[in-house]
């Protein structure tokens, strides 16, 4: 006997939204039928979701759980909420998979730096998570032959920064040189990296520029972190991957229409590149810093212009956008709006509970897009991307039970007293078109009708693999 049917909801399969039964056994998808079919033969439990979509649960490939946070003026770090709250919160809003990033610190190996996150994480997380490693500064010779080590362990991305971001935070760009056996690494073992590209000189050019015109205000970000910094960054880690047979790129935070053409160019020349955007860069511009409190728009590199947040949107629709993550920093609103400069206002953001009903609302009621679309950008392309598909990311028989019934009756105006993560939301008073009314973790329900049922047990760390089809063209 089947665990639990989901009957008769639009599901959104693979090949496309149909109205369909998605029975559960064990925690997988154990089959798919015509509706009410699979509800007549009687289960542990049947859910109607007659009038309602039913969704892969959302993977969000871009978070940071506990996390340090420079106290602006200080040496002296904050952590952001930890896997156990954002987690919670993800559940809440449709999220089932968070990755997150393991720091490979000075003197560590890459694997020790994987299992203390992993530590770190285990029974402390409500959702199923992984983790990007993460390089930084000058690399050792010896972290190379342990990346490939690290990939082929299932842990096949590897974030690289292209600049210290500020001033303060010298020792996160990665050089050109070091980033370029990186990628031949990756290459070579299966990996795929995931690039926070921005050209470091321009970046601390403009800082240098705007410290001595006293202009060091927030409001001024989009100068510092600039589009011209995006164009340069994009292109010349495009080239270094175009001469490497096998190199794979993922461009996080995505954020203006040069970084939208660089990747466009790439990949109609065949290599495998994807672009991630930020929801927060598709619903603001730099104009809204100037608003009370603006800094709760920022993540780095920075809101732009009303020409790239359209270029992000047109990219959003078949182009050179796959996910849309949140670049999630969860810190109640004192701590984001300590930073009032240029260098020290604090990144990321509050996004992962309301991020695939925003995005529901934005794509499918408001632009029209369809269905499949939507999914793809809230969950199966990450989860394709990053190497967890099928398992993640489908409604097909034989994939983990991570079901989402979004209910657009259930329209909801976002306050950030009604969520689950910070003391404020980016998106407080918009309206959403639906909202989920049941989370399925692997078979288990976990959000029901907004009652929370998740156990801090409950999430399993994800092995990752990442296709040689998405590794060879754009294949996403
Ligand atoms: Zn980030």
């Amino acid at each position: 006997m089947l665990d639990l049917v989901i009957s008769s909801g639009l599901a959104v399969l693979p090949s496309g939204p149909e109205p369909a039964d998605l029975g559960v056994a064990s925690g997988k998808i154990a089959a798919i039928g015509a509706p009410g079919s699979l509800a007549a033969l009687g289960a542990g439990r049947v859910v109607d979701a007659a009038g309602q979509i039913v969704i892969p649960g959302g993977i969000d490939p871009h978070v940071h759980c506990r996390w340090p946070i420079v106290v602006p003026g200080t040496t002296q770090h904050q952590m952001t909420d930890g896997p156990a709250r954002v987690s919670q919160a993800a559940l809440h809003g449709g999220t089932t998979t968070l990755i997150d990033f393991a720091l490979v610190g000075d003197g560590d190996n890459v694997q020790q730096a994987i299992e203390r996150r992993q530590q770190e994480w285990a029974g402390d997380c409500h959702c199923d998570y992984a983790f990007h490693t993460m390089v930084q500064g000058k690399l050792a010779p010896e972290l190379l032959p342990q990346l490939a080590e690290a990939v082929e362990a299932g842990h096949p991305s590897v974030k690289i920064f292209t600049t210290d971001i500020t001033p303060s935070r010298k020792g996160r760009m990665v050089n050109f040189g070091d980033i370029w056996e990186v990628l031949k690494v990756l290459a070579q073992a299966g990996g795929i990296a995931a690039i926070h590209a921005e050209d470091n000189d321009i970046v601390m050019h403009m800082y240098e520029k705007l410290f001595r015109e006293d202009r060091t205000g927030f409001e001024n970000m989009a100068e510092v972190h600039n589009t011209l910094s995006e164009d340069l960054a994009f292109n010349r880690v495009i080239r270094l991957a175009a001469n490497i047979e096998g190199a794979a790129l993922y461009m996080m935070h995505t954020s203006a229409a040069t970084g939208v053409a660089a990747i466009a160019a790439a990949r109609a020349n065949g290599v495998p590149i994807y672009g991630e955007t930020l929801h927060q860069y598709l619903m603001y511009t730099a104009e809204d810093y100037k608003r009370p409190n603006g800094q709760i728009y920022h993540t780095y590199p920075s809101l732009k212009f009303q020409a790239d947040h359209d270029a992000l949107w047109a990219a959003t629709d078949h182009g050179a956008i796959q996910t849309v993550a949140t670049d999630e920093i969860c810190c109640p609103l004192r701590i984001k709006l300590q930073g009032r400069r240029i260098d020290d206002t604090t990144g990321g953001n509050a996004g992962v509970e309301p991020r695939v009903s925003l995005i529901y609302t934005e794509t499918v009621e408001k632009r029209g897009y369809g269905l499949s679309d939507f999914v793809g950008l809230v969950s199966a392309n990450a989860a394709k991307i990053m190497g967890l598909y099928p398992k993640k990311g489908a409604l097909a028989v034989g994939s983990d039970a991570d079901i989402v019934v979004l209910d657009p009756r259930r329209r909801k105006t976002v306050h950030a007293a009604e969520l689950h993560e910070a003391d404020y939301t980016p998106w407080e008073d918009r309206d959403l078109a639906a909202w989920p009314s049941l989370t399925i973790l692997r078979g288990k329900t976990v959000v029901d009708n907004g009652a929370f049922a998740g156990n801090l047990k409950d999430g399993q760390f994800l092995s990752r693999k990442v296709s040689e089809e998405v590794r060879a063209r754009p294949a996403v």
